[in-house]
């Protein structure tokens, strides 16, 4: 396993809207010692991972957009992220997308806003709000198909659900029949809040990946760095 740590994988964790705090505690509980708090562009450079948090996928779609964000990480998840970036691209960015951060990477979203927009870097189709309101809120104890260790606790709260999933998504956990916890390359979703849990078994997958992909990429360019931080001081 990846140990996180001074020399660990750096995640970022995307602070426009939702519970930003607690995932920033998760990955404290499993010593990442550097986390960083992502408000616009630059932010993005020297991160070997970024969390999209749960929250509401409508209005983080709309801070993405004002903030210069969602062309930004659009660029490093591109749509299919397992697969190699091309020659010359920006390397892809691991992603682990919780709740509203499934919608967020999702292919397709139902009973979406119109305008509501998603970097479709998971090859999935997922209906917002699918296990219905606040008060049909639950908890679930879900088993991971990987076999490992005992039941996951899971919190939903407006959770999406995954109404399909393309042929190269791997479905890690299952809540009565439906796919809960997906992973395709390099983006990890997950319907449930991993972070409102002590278990952090999610937060140790992600970091993992993270860990693996930083060890495989090229050096960074420093004209990418200048471009990215140039973007963001022209906002
Ligand atoms: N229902 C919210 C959405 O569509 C997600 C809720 C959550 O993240 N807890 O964005």
């Amino acid at each position: 396993m990846t140990g996180a740590g001074p020399s660990g994988p750096v995640i970022g964790i995307l602070d426009l809207q939702g519970d930003v705090r607690e995932h920033l505690a998760a990955l404290r509980d499993i010593g990442c010692s550097d986390v960083r708090l992502v408000k616009r562009p630059a932010d993005l450079v020297g991160l070997d991972g970024l969390i999209l948090p749960g929250g509401e996928s409508t209005t983080l779609s709309m801070l993405l957009e004002s903030t210069g964000l969602f062309e930004a990480i659009a660029e490093r998840v591109p749509p299919g992220s397992g697969s190699s970036p091309d020659a010359g691209a920006l390397p892809a960015l691991p992603v682990l997308g919780t709740c509203a951060g499934l919608v967020l990477v999702a292919r397709e979203v139902q009973d979406g806003r119109p305008d509501q927009r998603t970097f479709g870097a998971l090859d999935a189709v997922v209906r917002r709000n699918g296990y219905g309101r606040q008060v049909q809120s639950f908890e679930a104890d879900v088993v991971l198909s990987a076999g490992a260790g005992t039941a996951l606790p899971t919190v939903f709260i407006r959770a999406p659900m995954v109404l399909s999933v393309g042929p190269e998504v791997e479905v890690l956990a299952e809540h009565e029949g439906v796919p809960v916890l997906v992973r395709q390359g390099l983006i990890l979703a997950c319907a449930f809040h991993p972070e409102l849990t002590p278990d952090r078994r999610v937060h140790r997958m992600f970091v993992d990946m993270c860990g693996t992909n930083r060890r495989v990429l090229p050096e960074p360019t420093p004209g990418v760095a200048a471009d990215l931080l140039g973007a963001s001081e022209a906002l």
